[in-house]
């Protein structure tokens, strides 16, 4: 018998990319843009991403890599949606990979914190992408909670920005204040998760 072969076997199915972003996350990052959502946050700036067999398209993670190896400016990888974690087991090889040239990764995803914990299972693999991501952004869009002028980096007040290495070690949600650490250069820049010994 003829084996199958998974064509998209090392592959994500983007939406879209920005090759160079101040503006989703800290620093001058990368931001893939994944397809598929199951969220469907009413308000939500990018329903196209919604849709998870029309739209979009497939890109190797080792061609993501290479392609963030060439641009010395990038300090880390925003992984948006899309929900990131509808791919998690090949979001986490891509983080991981990442992690290991020293880049931090900021994973934004409609599921809180305590419900990709609770849900995880060896067949979503949240795992695999919650402890290869260093900030998480969770929590769905809500409309009437959005405040653009004093939500950086979220889309409504009920979004957090979680420090996700210090709360899957303490058991509980530690938000990471961005504006503080990035006053300080050399808690956060590039090369933060090696010479600190957290690279996964
Ligand atoms: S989780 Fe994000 S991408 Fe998905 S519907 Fe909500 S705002 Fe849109």
């Amino acid at each position: 018998m003829d084996e199958i072969i998974d064509v998209n076997q090392n592959k994500i199915k983007v939406a879209g990319i920005y090759e160079e972003s101040d503006a989703n996350g800290p620093g001058i990052r990368y931001v893939i843009f994944t397809q598929g959502c199951p969220h469907h946050c009413p308000g939500c700036h990018n329903p196209e991403t919604h849709d998870f067999n029309g739209g979009g398209y497939y890109k190797d993670i080792d061609e993501i890599v290479a392609e963030i190896r060439k641009n010395p400016l990038l300090e880390g990888v925003t992984f948006s949606g899309g929900d990131p974690f509808m791919q998690a087991e090949k979001m986490g090889m891509l983080a991981e990979k990442l992690h290991k040239y020293g880049y931090n990764i900021m994973t934004y995803t409609g599921y809180t914190f305590e419900q990709l914990l609770t849900l995880s299972n060896d067949t979503n693999h949240f795992m695999d992408l919650l402890s290869r991501s260093d900030i998480l952004v969770d929590g769905r869009f809500v409309e009437a909670l959005k405040d653009e002028m004093n939500n950086e980096f979220k889309g409504s007040t009920n979004q957090r920005i979680i420090d996700v290495k210090v709360s899957l070690l303490l058991g509980m949600v530690k938000l990471k204040d961005i504006r503080a650490e990035e006053a300080e250069p050399t808690k956060f820049f590039k090369n933060k998760y090696v010479q600190e010994g957290f690279a996964s």
